[in-house]
């Protein structure tokens, strides 16, 4: 799956699932309306695959989820962290 990311351009050739705790079984496959975050610039995407790259802008309710996701929280903490690291 190839996707482009609505913000910053970057292109994506690999998503990884962000899960708590152990994941037995395959890694899933993204599917739409799943949040994806962009390792390049750090915004979350929508997957749509009705769209020519791929990833949309999250819609406001959207976004609201995702900033109140405890996971996604704490993706976005852990992108923080490694973009510190490389700077
Ligand atoms: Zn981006």
């Amino acid at each position: 799956m190839i996707t482009r990311c609505w913000l910053c351009g970057a292109v994506h050739t690999a998503a990884s699932a962000i899960a708590e705790g152990s994941v037995i079984g395959p890694e899933p496959v993204p599917s739409d309306g799943d949040s994806t975050l962009c390792v390049s610039c750090g915004s979350w995407g929508i997957f749509a695959a009705n769209t020519i790259d791929g990833l949309r802008e999250p819609t406001p309710a959207e976004a609201r989820q995702i900033r109140r996701n405890k996971l996604c929280q704490l993706t976005a903490e852990a992108w923080l962290q490694v973009r510190a690291r490389k700077q």
